[in-house]
Protein backbone atom coordinates (compact mmCIF):
# COMPACT_ATOMS: atom_id res chain seq x y z
CA UNK A 1 0.00 0.00 0.00
CA UNK A 2 1.59 3.40 -0.30
CA UNK A 3 0.96 6.14 1.10
CA UNK A 4 -2.19 7.94 -1.62
CA UNK A 5 -4.24 4.64 -0.43
CA UNK A 6 -3.75 5.45 3.39
CA UNK A 7 -7.46 6.87 4.19
CA UNK A 8 -8.94 6.97 7.57
CA UNK A 9 -12.79 6.27 7.56
CA UNK A 10 -15.37 6.10 9.89
CA UNK A 11 -16.66 2.80 11.36
CA UNK A 12 -19.51 0.88 9.78
CA UNK A 13 -21.07 1.43 13.64
CA UNK A 14 -22.04 4.81 12.49
CA UNK A 15 -23.51 4.48 9.68
CA UNK A 16 -27.33 5.90 9.41
CA UNK A 17 -26.08 7.64 13.07
CA UNK A 18 -26.73 11.58 13.17
CA UNK A 19 -27.16 14.54 15.39
CA UNK A 20 -28.01 17.40 13.05
CA UNK A 21 -28.60 19.57 16.19
CA UNK A 22 -24.97 20.23 15.52
CA UNK A 23 -24.76 19.36 12.01
CA UNK A 24 -24.18 21.04 8.41
CA UNK A 25 -26.68 24.33 9.20
CA UNK A 26 -24.40 25.29 12.59
CA UNK A 27 -21.15 24.60 10.75
CA UNK A 28 -22.69 27.59 8.51
CA UNK A 29 -23.31 29.65 11.19
CA UNK A 30 -19.71 29.56 12.39
CA UNK A 31 -18.20 30.32 9.22
CA UNK A 32 -20.63 33.30 8.92
CA UNK A 33 -19.59 34.34 12.27
CA UNK A 34 -15.94 33.56 11.18
CA UNK A 35 -16.54 36.30 8.40
CA UNK A 36 -17.48 38.70 11.07
CA UNK A 37 -21.73 38.06 10.74
CA UNK A 38 -23.27 38.30 13.78
CA UNK A 39 -25.91 35.36 13.90
CA UNK A 40 -28.70 34.94 16.52
CA UNK A 41 -28.84 31.82 17.85
CA UNK A 42 -31.86 29.72 18.34
CA UNK A 43 -30.24 26.48 18.08
CA UNK A 44 -29.40 24.73 21.38
CA UNK A 45 -30.90 24.76 24.94
CA UNK A 46 -27.89 26.17 26.69
CA UNK A 47 -28.75 28.57 29.14
CA UNK A 48 -25.70 30.32 30.27
CA UNK A 49 -24.89 32.29 27.00
CA UNK A 50 -28.26 34.00 27.18
CA UNK A 51 -27.30 35.09 30.68
CA UNK A 52 -29.98 32.76 32.60
CA UNK A 53 -27.40 31.93 35.42
CA UNK A 54 -26.78 28.82 37.74
CA UNK A 55 -27.29 29.09 41.14
CA UNK A 56 -24.56 30.99 43.14
CA UNK A 57 -24.48 28.11 45.61
CA UNK A 58 -24.17 25.75 42.96
CA UNK A 59 -21.05 27.41 41.92
CA UNK A 60 -19.71 27.64 45.75
CA UNK A 61 -20.11 23.80 46.45
CA UNK A 62 -17.95 22.98 43.12
CA UNK A 63 -15.53 25.98 44.30
CA UNK A 64 -14.61 24.89 47.87
CA UNK A 65 -14.74 21.31 46.82
CA UNK A 66 -12.83 21.78 44.17
CA UNK A 67 -9.37 20.81 45.73
CA UNK A 68 -10.71 17.78 47.45
CA UNK A 69 -11.85 16.86 43.85
CA UNK A 70 -8.91 15.83 42.06
CA UNK A 71 -9.22 11.68 42.29
CA UNK A 72 -11.49 9.62 40.90
CA UNK A 73 -14.59 8.10 42.95
CA UNK A 74 -16.77 5.62 42.75
CA UNK A 75 -17.68 4.49 39.88
CA UNK A 76 -21.35 5.38 40.11
CA UNK A 77 -20.73 8.50 41.41
CA UNK A 78 -20.36 10.27 44.68
CA UNK A 79 -22.14 9.06 47.84
CA UNK A 80 -23.90 12.17 49.13
CA UNK A 81 -24.91 13.32 45.19
CA UNK A 82 -26.41 9.83 45.25
CA UNK A 83 -28.48 10.19 48.03
CA UNK A 84 -29.67 13.44 47.03
CA UNK A 85 -30.92 11.84 43.89
CA UNK A 86 -32.46 9.03 45.95
CA UNK A 87 -34.39 11.21 47.88
CA UNK A 88 -35.29 13.30 44.65
CA UNK A 89 -36.78 10.41 43.91
CA UNK A 90 -39.11 9.91 46.88
CA UNK A 91 -40.37 13.16 46.61
CA UNK A 92 -41.40 12.50 42.74
CA UNK A 93 -43.11 9.07 44.13
CA UNK A 94 -41.15 6.41 42.87
CA UNK A 95 -40.82 3.86 45.46
CA UNK A 96 -37.86 1.30 46.28
CA UNK A 97 -34.64 3.14 44.93
CA UNK A 98 -31.71 2.87 46.93
CA UNK A 99 -28.72 4.68 46.41
CA UNK A 100 -26.98 1.31 44.51
CA UNK A 101 -29.59 2.43 42.13
CA UNK A 102 -28.50 6.20 40.70
CA UNK A 103 -25.61 6.49 38.67
CA UNK A 104 -24.24 9.28 38.06
CA UNK A 105 -22.64 10.24 34.21
CA UNK A 106 -21.35 13.21 32.71
CA UNK A 107 -24.42 14.53 31.94
CA UNK A 108 -27.78 12.58 30.69
CA UNK A 109 -26.21 12.71 27.36
CA UNK A 110 -23.10 9.73 28.17
CA UNK A 111 -25.88 8.06 30.52
CA UNK A 112 -28.57 7.48 27.33
CA UNK A 113 -25.58 6.04 25.78
CA UNK A 114 -24.47 3.54 28.39
CA UNK A 115 -28.23 2.20 28.78
CA UNK A 116 -28.71 1.54 25.22
CA UNK A 117 -25.01 0.07 24.72
CA UNK A 118 -25.68 -1.91 28.01
CA UNK A 119 -28.81 -3.50 26.43
CA UNK A 120 -29.42 -3.57 22.92
CA UNK A 121 -28.54 -6.35 20.15
CA UNK A 122 -28.91 -6.48 16.56
CA UNK A 123 -32.46 -7.02 15.66
CA UNK A 124 -33.85 -5.41 18.87
CA UNK A 125 -36.33 -2.36 18.54
CA UNK A 126 -36.90 0.31 20.71
CA UNK A 127 -39.72 2.67 20.53
CA UNK A 128 -38.81 6.11 20.29
CA UNK A 129 -41.00 9.50 20.03
CA UNK A 130 -41.14 11.62 16.35
CA UNK A 131 -40.04 14.50 16.73
CA UNK A 132 -37.58 12.84 19.86
CA UNK A 133 -34.13 14.32 21.10
CA UNK A 134 -32.01 12.82 18.54
CA UNK A 135 -29.52 11.77 20.67
CA UNK A 136 -31.97 8.90 21.41
CA UNK A 137 -32.17 7.66 18.47
CA UNK A 138 -28.33 8.02 17.50
CA UNK A 139 -27.86 6.08 20.99
CA UNK A 140 -30.29 3.48 19.39
CA UNK A 141 -28.46 3.02 16.51
CA UNK A 142 -25.17 3.12 17.74
CA UNK A 143 -25.79 0.45 19.91
CA UNK A 144 -26.97 -2.41 17.13
CA UNK A 145 -30.47 -1.65 18.24
CA UNK A 146 -33.13 -0.52 15.30
CA UNK A 147 -35.07 2.87 15.97
CA UNK A 148 -38.45 2.54 15.27
CA UNK A 149 -40.23 5.76 15.73
CA UNK A 150 -44.06 6.29 17.62
CA UNK A 151 -45.92 9.80 16.11
CA UNK A 152 -46.97 12.39 18.86
CA UNK A 153 -50.10 14.35 17.47
CA UNK A 154 -50.21 18.03 16.71
CA UNK A 155 -53.52 18.31 17.47
CA UNK A 156 -53.94 16.54 20.18
CA UNK A 157 -50.77 18.71 21.98
CA UNK A 158 -48.09 16.43 20.94
CA UNK A 159 -49.37 13.83 23.07
CA UNK A 160 -47.74 10.47 21.86
CA UNK A 161 -50.51 8.61 19.28
CA UNK A 162 -51.50 5.19 20.98
CA UNK A 163 -52.57 3.72 18.06
CA UNK A 164 -49.35 4.27 16.12
CA UNK A 165 -47.02 2.70 19.08
CA UNK A 166 -49.62 -0.04 19.52
CA UNK A 167 -49.26 -0.41 15.31
CA UNK A 168 -45.67 -0.53 15.33
CA UNK A 169 -44.49 -2.59 19.02
CA UNK A 170 -44.09 -6.31 17.99
CA UNK A 171 -41.94 -9.34 19.45
CA UNK A 172 -38.42 -7.31 18.87
CA UNK A 173 -39.64 -4.29 20.54
CA UNK A 174 -37.31 -4.31 23.93
CA UNK A 175 -38.11 -0.69 25.46
CA UNK A 176 -40.23 2.82 25.05
CA UNK A 177 -38.54 5.56 25.29
CA UNK A 178 -40.60 8.43 26.97
CA UNK A 179 -39.40 11.92 26.86
CA UNK A 180 -41.50 14.24 29.21
CA UNK A 181 -41.03 17.15 29.15
CA UNK A 182 -41.00 16.73 25.62
CA UNK A 183 -37.67 18.86 23.63
CA UNK A 184 -38.87 19.82 21.15
CA UNK A 185 -42.51 19.77 21.41
CA UNK A 186 -42.96 21.20 24.91
CA UNK A 187 -45.62 18.48 25.42
CA UNK A 188 -45.86 17.41 29.07
CA UNK A 189 -47.85 14.08 29.54
CA UNK A 190 -50.97 13.81 32.16
CA UNK A 191 -51.06 11.11 34.39
CA UNK A 192 -53.74 9.14 31.93
CA UNK A 193 -51.51 8.98 29.34
CA UNK A 194 -48.48 7.77 31.10
CA UNK A 195 -51.23 4.90 32.38
CA UNK A 196 -51.99 4.17 28.81
CA UNK A 197 -48.55 4.02 28.12
CA UNK A 198 -47.37 1.41 31.08
CA UNK A 199 -50.38 -0.43 29.90
CA UNK A 200 -48.70 -0.90 26.42
CA UNK A 201 -45.14 -1.54 27.93
CA UNK A 202 -46.71 -4.01 30.57
CA UNK A 203 -48.37 -6.10 27.58
CA UNK A 204 -45.37 -6.14 25.70
CA UNK A 205 -42.81 -6.89 28.10
CA UNK A 206 -41.03 -3.39 27.39
CA UNK A 207 -38.55 -1.59 29.90
CA UNK A 208 -39.57 2.14 30.22
CA UNK A 209 -36.93 4.69 29.58
CA UNK A 210 -37.97 8.63 30.73
CA UNK A 211 -35.94 11.13 29.89
CA UNK A 212 -37.43 13.68 32.52
CA UNK A 213 -34.60 16.35 32.39
CA UNK A 214 -37.49 19.29 31.81
CA UNK A 215 -39.20 17.85 34.87
CA UNK A 216 -39.43 21.53 36.48
CA UNK A 217 -39.23 23.68 33.46
CA UNK A 218 -43.29 24.20 33.91
CA UNK A 219 -45.35 26.83 33.19
CA UNK A 220 -49.14 27.51 33.46
CA UNK A 221 -49.07 25.85 36.82
CA UNK A 222 -47.91 22.19 35.03
CA UNK A 223 -47.43 19.38 37.29
CA UNK A 224 -44.60 16.86 36.15
CA UNK A 225 -45.76 13.12 37.08
CA UNK A 226 -43.25 10.50 36.97
CA UNK A 227 -44.33 7.52 34.98
CA UNK A 228 -41.92 5.68 37.22
CA UNK A 229 -44.03 6.29 40.34
CA UNK A 230 -47.11 4.95 38.61
CA UNK A 231 -45.67 1.11 38.56
CA UNK A 232 -43.09 -1.44 39.69
CA UNK A 233 -43.92 -4.22 38.05
CA UNK A 234 -41.62 -3.11 35.04
CA UNK A 235 -38.13 -1.88 34.82
CA UNK A 236 -37.57 1.65 34.73
CA UNK A 237 -34.49 4.44 33.77
CA UNK A 238 -35.37 7.59 34.81
CA UNK A 239 -32.90 10.27 33.35
CA UNK A 240 -32.25 13.50 34.81
CA UNK A 241 -29.46 16.29 36.07
CA UNK A 242 -28.39 20.23 36.12
CA UNK A 243 -27.93 20.86 32.24
CA UNK A 244 -31.56 22.92 32.22
CA UNK A 245 -33.43 22.87 35.49
CA UNK A 246 -30.59 24.98 37.58
CA UNK A 247 -28.74 25.78 34.45
CA UNK A 248 -25.17 24.32 34.51
CA UNK A 249 -25.05 22.52 31.26
CA UNK A 250 -21.43 22.57 31.01
CA UNK A 251 -21.33 21.19 34.35
CA UNK A 252 -21.40 17.76 32.78
CA UNK A 253 -23.57 16.77 35.50
CA UNK A 254 -26.51 14.10 34.88
CA UNK A 255 -28.13 11.02 36.82
CA UNK A 256 -29.79 8.25 35.80
CA UNK A 257 -32.42 6.05 38.34
CA UNK A 258 -33.10 2.53 38.23
CA UNK A 259 -36.43 1.36 39.68
CA UNK A 260 -39.45 -0.90 39.39
CA UNK A 261 -38.33 -4.71 38.33
CA UNK A 262 -34.71 -4.75 39.08
CA UNK A 263 -35.10 -8.47 40.57
CA UNK A 264 -35.88 -9.40 36.61
CA UNK A 265 -33.07 -7.22 35.21
CA UNK A 266 -29.77 -8.33 37.26
CA UNK A 267 -27.81 -9.01 34.10
CA UNK A 268 -28.79 -5.52 32.47
CA UNK A 269 -28.27 -3.80 35.76
CA UNK A 270 -23.99 -5.92 35.88
CA UNK A 271 -23.88 -4.71 32.15
CA UNK A 272 -24.79 -0.77 33.46
CA UNK A 273 -22.25 -1.23 36.45
CA UNK A 274 -19.29 -2.16 34.09
CA UNK A 275 -19.92 0.40 31.44
CA UNK A 276 -20.05 2.85 34.41
CA UNK A 277 -16.86 1.30 35.93
CA UNK A 278 -15.08 1.30 32.25
CA UNK A 279 -15.13 4.59 32.39
CA UNK A 280 -14.28 4.99 35.55
CA UNK A 281 -16.20 7.72 37.25
CA UNK A 282 -18.03 11.22 35.99
CA UNK A 283 -16.70 14.64 36.14
CA UNK A 284 -16.43 14.60 40.13
CA UNK A 285 -16.23 18.66 40.86
CA UNK A 286 -19.65 18.92 39.38
CA UNK A 287 -20.92 16.13 41.25
CA UNK A 288 -20.81 18.44 44.49
CA UNK A 289 -23.16 20.44 43.22
CA UNK A 290 -26.11 17.88 42.86
CA UNK A 291 -26.68 17.62 46.85
CA UNK A 292 -27.16 21.64 46.83
CA UNK A 293 -29.04 22.17 43.51
CA UNK A 294 -31.61 18.96 44.73
CA UNK A 295 -32.28 20.21 48.25
CA UNK A 296 -32.39 23.94 48.01
CA UNK A 297 -34.35 26.75 46.74
CA UNK A 298 -35.29 25.79 43.30
CA UNK A 299 -35.20 28.93 41.59
CA UNK A 300 -36.17 27.57 38.06
CA UNK A 301 -40.00 28.20 39.79
CA UNK A 302 -39.53 32.02 39.57
CA UNK A 303 -38.12 32.09 35.74
CA UNK A 304 -41.22 29.81 34.98
CA UNK A 305 -43.68 32.12 35.83
CA UNK A 306 -45.40 34.74 33.42
CA UNK A 307 -43.49 37.22 35.16
CA UNK A 308 -40.18 35.05 35.03
CA UNK A 309 -38.02 35.64 32.76
CA UNK A 310 -38.97 32.04 30.62
CA UNK A 311 -42.53 32.60 30.91
CA UNK A 312 -42.44 36.03 29.37
CA UNK A 313 -39.74 34.83 26.58
CA UNK A 314 -41.78 31.63 25.97
CA UNK A 315 -45.41 33.89 25.30
CA UNK A 316 -43.52 36.55 23.05
CA UNK A 317 -42.10 34.02 21.05
CA UNK A 318 -45.26 31.69 20.59
CA UNK A 319 -47.21 34.57 20.18
CA UNK A 320 -44.99 35.95 17.43
CA UNK A 321 -44.69 32.51 15.62
CA UNK A 322 -48.19 31.61 15.47
CA UNK A 323 -49.15 34.59 14.23
CA UNK A 324 -47.04 34.61 11.12
CA UNK A 325 -49.20 33.74 8.07
CA UNK A 326 -49.21 29.92 7.47
CA UNK A 327 -46.89 29.12 10.38
CA UNK A 328 -49.04 27.35 13.52
CA UNK A 329 -47.60 26.28 16.67
CA UNK A 330 -48.59 24.50 20.10
CA UNK A 331 -47.97 26.45 22.73
CA UNK A 332 -45.54 24.80 24.90
CA UNK A 333 -46.21 23.53 28.34
CA UNK A 334 -42.97 23.16 29.41
CA UNK A 335 -39.21 23.09 28.51
CA UNK A 336 -37.44 25.57 26.43
CA UNK A 337 -38.65 25.17 22.66
CA UNK A 338 -41.06 25.80 20.05
CA UNK A 339 -41.59 23.51 17.23
CA UNK A 340 -43.90 25.91 14.62
CA UNK A 341 -45.70 24.09 11.47
CA UNK A 342 -45.46 25.49 8.81
CA UNK A 343 -48.26 24.71 6.02
CA UNK A 344 -47.03 22.82 3.14
CA UNK A 345 -49.41 24.55 1.13
CA UNK A 346 -48.05 27.86 1.81
CA UNK A 347 -44.34 26.45 1.91
CA UNK A 348 -44.13 23.66 -0.02
CA UNK A 349 -40.40 22.82 1.05
CA UNK A 350 -38.75 19.36 0.18
CA UNK A 351 -35.83 19.46 2.02
CA UNK A 352 -36.06 21.31 5.45
CA UNK A 353 -31.99 21.56 5.87
CA UNK A 354 -32.24 24.12 2.83
CA UNK A 355 -34.68 26.00 4.23
CA UNK A 356 -32.83 26.68 7.44
CA UNK A 357 -29.54 27.28 5.87
CA UNK A 358 -31.32 29.55 3.73
CA UNK A 359 -33.13 31.18 6.07
CA UNK A 360 -29.34 31.80 8.04
CA UNK A 361 -27.66 32.77 4.61
CA UNK A 362 -30.19 35.63 4.31
CA UNK A 363 -31.34 36.43 7.77
CA UNK A 364 -28.48 35.52 9.71
CA UNK A 365 -30.86 33.85 12.42
CA UNK A 366 -29.88 29.89 13.38
CA UNK A 367 -32.74 27.36 14.21
CA UNK A 368 -32.89 23.34 13.92
CA UNK A 369 -35.03 21.67 10.70
CA UNK A 370 -37.61 19.46 12.23
CA UNK A 371 -36.17 16.46 10.60
CA UNK A 372 -33.39 16.96 12.64
CA UNK A 373 -35.36 15.44 15.70
CA UNK A 374 -36.96 12.56 13.30
CA UNK A 375 -40.23 14.01 12.06
CA UNK A 376 -40.85 12.57 9.15
CA UNK A 377 -42.01 15.92 6.83
CA UNK A 378 -39.62 18.09 5.84
CA UNK A 379 -42.64 20.87 7.27
CA UNK A 380 -41.25 22.17 10.93
CA UNK A 381 -38.40 23.46 12.50
CA UNK A 382 -37.20 24.33 16.45
CA UNK A 383 -36.66 27.66 17.81
CA UNK A 384 -35.42 27.99 21.76
CA UNK A 385 -37.24 30.57 23.48
CA UNK A 386 -33.90 31.65 25.70
CA UNK A 387 -32.45 34.74 24.19
CA UNK A 388 -33.93 37.81 25.62
CA UNK A 389 -37.15 39.65 24.51
CA UNK A 390 -34.67 42.14 22.08
CA UNK A 391 -33.32 39.51 20.41
CA UNK A 392 -36.51 37.27 19.77
CA UNK A 393 -38.52 39.99 18.35
CA UNK A 394 -35.42 40.72 16.21
CA UNK A 395 -35.14 37.36 15.34
CA UNK A 396 -38.87 35.63 15.12
CA UNK A 397 -39.17 39.54 13.19
CA UNK A 398 -36.73 37.86 10.97
CA UNK A 399 -38.04 34.37 10.64
CA UNK A 400 -41.40 36.43 9.57
CA UNK A 401 -39.87 38.18 6.91
CA UNK A 402 -37.98 35.07 5.48
CA UNK A 403 -40.81 33.36 5.10
CA UNK A 404 -43.31 36.29 3.85
CA UNK A 405 -40.45 36.10 0.61
CA UNK A 406 -40.93 32.84 0.26
CA UNK A 407 -44.49 32.38 0.65
CA UNK A 408 -46.49 30.80 -2.39
CA UNK A 409 -48.11 33.69 -3.81
N1 LIG B 1 -32.30 14.81 27.07
C1 LIG B 1 -32.97 15.81 26.50
C2 LIG B 1 -34.43 15.65 26.22
C3 LIG B 1 -32.32 17.00 26.15
O1 LIG B 1 -33.00 17.98 25.58
C4 LIG B 1 -30.93 17.12 26.41
C5 LIG B 1 -30.18 18.32 26.00
O2 LIG B 1 -30.66 19.19 25.32
C6 LIG B 1 -30.28 16.04 27.00
C7 LIG B 1 -30.99 14.91 27.33
C8 LIG B 1 -28.80 16.08 27.29
O3 LIG B 1 -28.58 16.58 28.56
P1 LIG B 1 -27.16 16.65 29.28
O4 LIG B 1 -26.70 18.07 29.20
O5 LIG B 1 -27.46 16.25 30.71
O6 LIG B 1 -26.25 15.72 28.61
Amino acid sequence: MTIDQYHVNKSDKLRGVCYDIRGPVLREAHRLEDEGHRVIKLNIGNPAPFGFEAPEELLQDVISNLPDSTGYCHSKGLFPARKAVMQYTQTKGIEGVTVDDVIIGNGVSELIVMSMQALLNSGDEVLLPAPDYPLWTAAVRMSGGTPVHYLCDEQQDWQPSLEDIRAKVNKNTKALVIINPNNPTGANYEPAMLQELLQIARENNLIVFADEIYDKILYDGEVHTSIASMADDLLFITFNGLSKNYRAAGFRAGWMVISGAKHRAESYIEGLDMLASMRLCANVPSQHAIQTALGGYQSIGDLVLPTGRLGRQRDLAWEMLDSIPGVSCVKPKSALYLFPKLDPKVFPFEDDEAFALDLLREEKVLIVQGTAFNWPNPDHFRVVFLPRVDDLEDSIGRIARYLDRVRKK
